[in-house]
């Protein structure tokens, strides 16, 4: 399992992989997407997001009972997802720990080179692999099956498209963008 911590202090800023730097006092936490002086659109993460923002709650609750966590965290969140995507790609997403830091409301912040709708993309991806792996180390069974069938059925960018869209009108916690 991926590291969600970042070793070291209190960051107060994000050097972006396009060059650019972010203060961490300028994310709020309502922010999906970055409008970049780069110009391009960066997606915007943080660890109080909650995993719903990119998989629904069944798929949640399954990845909770499935993924055991052994860090400060007690249980499979976004912070983890981030972590993996960070793990697969090093170059592509900056992170800052302000865990220390009262007054921005959040602990950890990404910003990634690709937009919300491919950090989206990537984190379902990763999650889907992730749960394969675990689902297939665990015993055979009713549930197993099941589960196999509907992730052999399981098409990525339509539930992307489909998922962000249904998302798109709930409140700023909850939106999928
Ligand atoms: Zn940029």
């Amino acid at each position: 399992m991926a590291e969600p911590r970042v070793p070291g202090g209190t960051d107060d800023h994000l050097d972006l992989p396009c060059g650019e730097t972010v203060h961490t006092h300028d994310v709020d936490l309502g922010m999906r997407e970055l409008a970049c002086s780069c110009g391009a659109t960066h997606a915007v993460v943080m660890d109080v997001h909650p995993l719903g923002r990119f998989v629904p709650d069944f798929l949640v609750d399954t990845l909770r009972a499935t993924i055991t966590t052994d860090d400060d965290y007690d249980e499979f969140s976004t912070a983890h997802a981030l972590a993996m995507v960070r793990e697969e790609h090093p170059e592509d997403v900056a992170v800052a720990d302000c865990s220390a830091d009262g007054e921005v409301g959040y602990g950890l912040v990404w910003i990634a080179e690709m937009d919300s709708y491919e950090l989206h993309r990537t984190v379902v991806e990763l999650l889907v692999e992730l749960m394969e792996h675990a689902i297939s180390h665990a015993e055979d069974g009713p549930t197993t099956a099941e589960f196999e069938k509907q992730l052999e059925e399981f098409e990525l960018d339509a539930f992307v498209d489909t998922y962000r869209s249904e998302r798109d009108f709930e409140d700023e916690y909850d939106s999928a963008v």
